[in-house]
């Protein structure tokens, strides 16, 4: 039977008005049974995945376990209010939380409510988005081209990361995996001034899972003092938080970011961390009931971090007019750094093994350098950035280019020349500048390093100009070096901030002079 055109716009008329009415149309059900911040809802046929329920007296639930004959639901709020025999309802609604301008320098809790004592946060309707979002596919993205810059020389030099990658921190417990973030955070003041109105600014969310509360003020007050608060939003679900909350809050920061990046924007997002979040969603599960798997986390335990991982993205730049119903503008970028924690180093585990496969490479800190005080504590051979490299400032492919190699020959010699055996010159060679290396590889915390700065240092250590300075003064070397540059070479450096610098023979020359002039004057003065 031939339509006419006529009868498939009532038809299809017919079908949005029915859309509409099914969506709002609100089932209800009854509580079988509460305890543990979960309940068990029977009659809710129609129930989402993550859909919002409302329990009487204002109690809300979040719908996570959909079976056959009921629904599992956490309680987000007091459970103590819930009883046996309560009536619940659907509200047609995935979880939300609000987004926008007025979120930003602000810290939450995973709903989103300020919890920093500076007032309710006033965002209109409109700005509420789910936590669950599908991520932007294929043909709505483009490969990783700027850099994020982290202003840590160990992670810019060697381990580069571009805006939209997903990079792994992973480490045993107290190796500096929040330092890390930390600073990467502070260094984006860089990129507009502090100023979150500014396009260029990098927007920065702190999501904390798990943490002590204190650890936390102490972040938003580093954060403060470095100027780094008014274009960051914490979103804070401590250790003292209902799982259900500790779950949710990577889910929530991503729903603020991803308004941002659907804007054109650039974000950084850290998730700190998802070990702990991993583990408080084995804990509702296994209250829900859901059968345990390997170390006893439910099944969709993968899916949980890679759906979430997913929604890193960089946009294409006409994102807006492939989707405009979803993206406002193109090329914005939403980068993720996922913290996962390990136990004695064990990568093997489930969990690391899992986010290891979902992201675009892994920062490894290590204990042992930890205390040897090789900090930042990065083990260079087993961490990699498998797509940042295109996004690297092509000065500082040029002058760290050798880095990776010099540093894997020395750990391989330094194992050998403990035996005290005789070494041939070349050996000993490779030994003395792998030693200058990782010397001026160290860097304290709370001073992220401009991209000039950190092409100037590691230039000096890669030419050789430092094999002659006791490594025991490298640091002092470079503090006063950098200052030595920032007096006589301030044009040099602006270039070479500039991301698209490229290392032309004159700026290498410039650096050479520089390097050789100061040195001179440093020699002097030991
Ligand atoms: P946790 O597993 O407890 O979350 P973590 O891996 O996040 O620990 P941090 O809290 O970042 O580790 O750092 C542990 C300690 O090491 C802190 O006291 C921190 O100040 C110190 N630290 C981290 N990085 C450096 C650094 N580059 N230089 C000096 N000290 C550092
Ligand atoms: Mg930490």
């Amino acid at each position: 039977m031939e339509l006419q055109p006529s009868e498939v716009t009532s038809i299809l008329k017919k079908e949005i008005e029915g859309f509409e009415t099914s969506a709002s149309k609100e089932s209800v059900g009854t509580v079988l049974q509460v305890g543990d911040g979960v309940a068990r809802v029977y009659g809710l046929d129609d129930c989402m995945m993550a859909e919002l329920l409302e329990f009487p007296g204002g109690v809300m639930g979040m719908a996570l376990n959909l079976e056959d004959d009921n629904v599992g639901v956490v309680l987000l709020g007091d459970a103590t209010k819930v009883k046996e025999g309560d009536t619940v309802k659907t509200t047609g609604r995935i979880i939300s939380v609000p987004t926008g301008d007025a979120m930003v320098g602000r810290v939450v809790n995973a709903l989103g409510q300020a919890v920093d004592g500076k007032g309710p946060i006033q965002v209109s309707d409109a700005d509420y988005r789910p936590v669950e979002q599908d991520s932007p596919n294929v043909i709505e993205r483009q490969p990783v081209k700027e850099p994020l810059m982290s202003g840590i020389k160990a992670i810019d030099s060697m381990i580069p990361v571009g805006r939209g990658q997903r990079e792994l921190i992973i480490g045993d417990r107290q190796t500096g995996k929040t330092a890390l973030i930390i600073d990467a955070i502070i260094n984006q003041k860089k990129t507009g001034g502090g100023d979150p109105s500014n396009p260029d600014q990098v927007i920065c969310i702190y999501v904390a899972v798990g943490q002590k509360q204190s650890t936390v003020v102490d972040v938003a007050r580093r954060f403060e003092a470095a100027g780094a608060m008014p274009y960051t939003i914490i979103v804070n679900a401590a250790a003292s938080d209902e799982a259900s909350m500790q779950f949710l809050a990577p889910y929530s920061g991503t729903a603020m970011g991803e308004y941002f990046r659907d804007r054109g924007r650039h974000v950084l997002i850290a998730y700190d961390d998802l070990s702990k979040q991993a583990a408080a969603y084995r804990q509702v599960m296994l209250l829900l009931r859901r059968p345990p798997g390997r170390e006893a986390f439910p099944g969709d335990i993968f899916n949980l971090h890679s759906r979430l991982l997913e929604r890193a993205a960089k946009l294409a730049d006409n994102a807006h007019e492939l989707s405009p119903q979803k993206y406002q503008a193109g090329g914005g970028s939403l980068t993720a750094l996922p913290v996962v924690e390990t136990q004695e180093g064990d990568v093997s585990a489930y969990i690391p093994t899992n986010v290891i496969s979902i992201t675009d490479g892994q920062i490894f800190l290590e204990g042992n350098l930890f205390y040897s005080g090789v900090r930042p504590a990065v083990n260079v051979g087993i961490s990699v950035s498998r797509v940042g490299g295109s996004a690297q400032t092509p000065a500082m492919k040029k002058v760290a280019g050798g880095l990776r190699i010099n540093l894997a020959q020395y750990r391989e010699l330094e194992a050998f020349a403990q035996f005290g055996s005789d070494l041939d010159k070349a050996t000993q060679q490779a030994l003395n500048r792998g030693a200058r290396l990782v010397e001026l590889l160290k860097q304290g915390q709370y001073a992220p390093l401009r991209n000039s700065h950190q092409i100037a240092a590691i230039y000096a250590g890669t030419s050789g100009s430092l094999d002659e300075v006791p490594v025991d003064k490298i640091a002092d070397f470079e503090t006063a070096f950098l200052e030595f540059m920032d007096d006589t070479h301030p044009e040099l450096l602006t270039a070479l901030d500039d991301w698209k610098a490229k290392w032309t023979d004159e700026m290498q020359s410039q650096m050479q002079a520089a390097v050789d002039e100061f040195l001179a004057q440093f020699k002097a003065s030991l």
